[in-house]
């Protein structure tokens, strides 16, 4: 009798390699979730594959103590993204498949359990047939809903939204609906009607786009969909994933943020009308496992969600649509597992052999890149679909105007001219609370963070100093703690500039939007309407303007301050001013109006500024990656980070110092640094970063991958958090 298998399992543990246990009777298959001992603990581990051979002794071989799935959890193409994963991002394979299960799962819950599911009864059919009850639709559409079919509560939510169970209680007392749980259904799902409803008709530009996608079903090919806001990009998402569930296959759709969700949602639902599976990181537990279940059984064949969501189980993927590709928040830049989910979601397209989109307004330049060197398709749209003429951009010179609460006269001018021709205008300060400073008029003192190498925010309405890097907070003091003079708020903050517009425009309605104010969910829906309703008539935000919303009538955007981004250490920081400035711009002239964009700064004559006003975008980004060509930046080089964070800076420098003694002699890469952190003290703790740098990938990762075991196993590093970035996103 030969012996039993060994199994290769990975868990979640940070050593960097799998275990090897004896397979049960009947040995599962690859992507299964086994219970497993570890040390004195019962672990939940996935199987990878058989051991052909083991180091490990016979007679110290444990057995699998439990198999937790009946078929893979993860089929093999899911598998196969996430172990290329863990190597490219040189990350645990056993933390790298946590980072991708929900919580539940990842503690052994089933994903066959069981579910609630809702049906009509006869009676409720019979009140359902006689329009009843009249005074409340949100009841009558639950009962339309399971009219003729039984849905689970993951469904309804998904058709209804999350108030579906205040319509459902009263209709349950009635008797007219019923509910009893049932078995989740593991298998094939059950065929679709799939009738979408009609969207307008695309323009040429997007038709042309639509068909060239529609062609890619069944292959991988990545296309960059390159359009401002309001020119049709989602309407082309909505055409091509038409085809792509037509053709009886699913769409996994990624935004980089959970604020972009419920909008992109809506679009979805109303369009199509199928169960739609929603993941991000606002979901409970139970939430996030009742849509990982929906997505894996195949109910749901549209998956939406923010990064992690590029891990989820799609049954039948035909088509990943990546939106608003450029955004930072693709990457994960907090945590041991950094990734872009951008880049996992072009590889996952890859290996599932189906097309992928990226959408944006403003491409990240390693975009733009890989369209230059034909890896990327790029398809345009240049129209806007309620087309105005494109917005006219201009600068204002700070130093040569007048200028109150960061307002200069030329700017006060045009509001009031746009105002008196019945337009909306918005003001962009990329700074929340009252005044980034607050100063005591006598000694100079400013108020510091204790814990931070930075200044605290002054908060007035809360009547608090807030520390934006740590969140630490203190009362509003009325005097300077050092001389007892009197303090006050230095610079502009999105809370003051309301003040300051509230008192030079009176009796014009101004709405903020930053994350002070918009705190809930639904605060952003709320102020987006009045906005739209046009009760707002000046709006004021930070960020959080540029991202997603339409706001028809704004035909005037005032850029505050351009000049944070251009002097800055970090070699993308005229990437990100770029894209901001372009995607404020986008908010102007949506309707039939023309729009005005006016940027105040005290470097009128800086290339940056005056390339991206003469030659737009594109023109900049040329330069600007001739620029990044030169310094040997990425794209044209590959880049990694180790960064570490100690509670004395000797400690942080010491072990990237040791590190960087390791890597001496290493061949194809360059090391750079160790240096203290920009802002070197956070939250209190000091912070240093070693950069390593190469010409080809497979040097840099042949040398990453030889130098981290020996890195772990420095003693210093035991007095440091330190985690390895491969293509970090910001360097400091
Ligand atoms: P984007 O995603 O690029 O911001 P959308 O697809 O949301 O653009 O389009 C902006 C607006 O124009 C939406 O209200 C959309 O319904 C509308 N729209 C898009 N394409 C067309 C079209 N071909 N005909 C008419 N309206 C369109
Ligand atoms: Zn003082
Ligand atoms: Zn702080």
């Amino acid at each position: 009798m030969s012996p039993a298998p060994v199994l290769r399992v990975a868990l979640a543990t940070p050593l960097r390699q799998l275990f090897d246990y004896l397979a049960p009777a009947v040995p599962p298959p690859r992507g299964v979730r086994v219970r497993v001992p570890f040390g004195r603990r019962r672990l939940v581990g996935v199987v990878m594959g058989n051991a052909e051979t083991t180091d490990v002794p016979t007679d110290k071989l444990r057995p699998v103590l439990e198999t937790l799935d009946d078929r893979p959890l993860l089929e093999p193409g899911l598998l196969d993204l996430l172990q290329w994963a863990a190597g490219y991002y040189h990350h645990p394979i056993g933390e790298v498949l946590a980072a991708a299960l929900p919580k539940a799962l990842r503690l052994g819950a089933s994903l066959t359990a069981h579910e609630q599911r809702w049906r009509i009864t006869p009676a409720g059919s019979a009140a359902h047939a006689q329009g009843e009850p009249r005074r409340a639709p949100r009841q009558r559409e639950v009962l339309a809903t399971l009219l003729g079919q039984e849905r689970s509560a993951a469904e309804l939510r998904a058709q209804l939204g999350e108030t579906w169970r205040n319509a459902a209680r009263p209709l349950e007392t009635r008797g007219w609906i019923a509910s009893a749980q049932a078995a989740c259904a593991s298998s094939a799902p059950a065929v679709q009607p799939f009738a979408p409803a009609d969207g307008p008709t695309l323009n040429p530009e997007q038709r042309a786009a639509a068909e060239r996608i529609t062609a890619s079903l069944g292959q991988f090919s990545a296309f960059v969909l390159q359009g401002i806001t309001g020119s049709g990009k989602t309407e082309v998402y909505l055409q091509v994933t038409a085809q792509a569930l037509a053709q009886g296959r699913s769409a996994l759709i990624l935004v980089p943020e959970i604020g972009l969700t419920p909008q992109l949602v809506a679009r979805f639902r109303e369009r199509f009308g199928v169960p739609m599976a929603v993941l991000h990181s606002g979901l409970t537990d139970p939430e996030r496992l009742l849509a990982w279940r929906e997505a894996y059984s195949g109910r749901a064949c549209i998956v939406l969600g923010t990064r992690s969501a590029v891990f989820a189980p799609v049954a039948n993927l035909g088509l990943i649509i990546a939106d608003e590709e450029h955004d930072a928040s693709y990457k994960q830049h907090d945590g041991g597992f950094r990734y872009s989910a951008r880049d996992l979601a072009v590889m996952r397209a890859r290996g599932a052999a189906v097309p992928v989109v990226l959408g944006s307004a403003t491409p990240a330049f390693e975009t733009l890149f890989n369209v230059a060197t034909d890896r990327y398709t790029r398809l345009t749209l240049t129209r806007r679909a309620a087309e105005a003429a494109p917005p006219r951009l201009a600068l204002i010179d700070l130093r040569a105007h007048a200028h109150t609460g960061g307002l200069s006269t030329p700017a006060v001018q045009a509001i009031e001219r746009h105002l008196a021709a019945g337009g909306q205008t918005l003001v962009f300060l990329n700074r929340r609370g009252y005044a980034p400073t607050l100063a005591c008029t006598a000694c100079g003192w400013v108020a510091p963070c204790r814990d931070c190498d930075a200044r605290m925010t002054v908060h007035l309405s809360a009547r608090a100093l807030r520390c934006h890097h740590c969140g630490a907070q203190a009362p509003l003091p009325e005097r300077c703690p050092q001389c007892g003079f009197t303090v006050k708020p230095v610079g502009q903050g999105t809370e003051r500039l309301e003040d300051t517009l509230s008192q030079r425009f009176p009796g014009v309605p101004c709405v903020r939007l930053d994350r002070d104010v918009i705190r809930r969910r639904g605060d952003l829906e709320a102020a987006v309407r009045r906005i739209a309703s046009g009760e707002g008539r000046i709006l004021v935000g930070t960020q959080m303007v540029t991202k997603g919303h339409d706001f028809p009538n704004v035909t005037l955007v005032v850029v505050l301050n351009a000049d944070q981004g251009l002097f800055s250490s970090d070699f993308r920081a005229p990437e990100r001013l770029a894209q901001t400035i372009v995607q404020v711009a986008g908010r102007a002239g949506r309707g039939t109006r023309p729009g005005e964009v006016l940027i105040q700064t005290e470097f009128p004559d800086h290339p940056l500024l005056t390339g991206l006003l003469s030659e737009g975008y594109e023109g900049f980004a040329r330069t600007a990656l001739e620029e990044r060509r030169q310094a040997a930046w990425p794209p044209f080089t590959r880049l990694a980070a180790v960064r570490d964070s100690a509670p004395s800076a000797e400690a942080a420098l010491q072990f990237l110092t040791e590190a960087r003694a390791l890597a001496e002699g290493a061949h194809g890469v360059r090391l750079l640094g160790p240096v203290p952190a920009a802002m070197a003290r956070r939250a209190g703790r000091h912070h240093a970063q070693l950069l390593i740098e190469s010409r080809e990938r497979a040097s840099l990762h042949r040398f990453l991958a030889a130098w981290l075991p020996r890195l772990e196993s420095l003693p210093s590093a035991r007095r440091v958090r330190w985690a390895l970035d491969v293509d970090p996103m910001e360097l400091f």
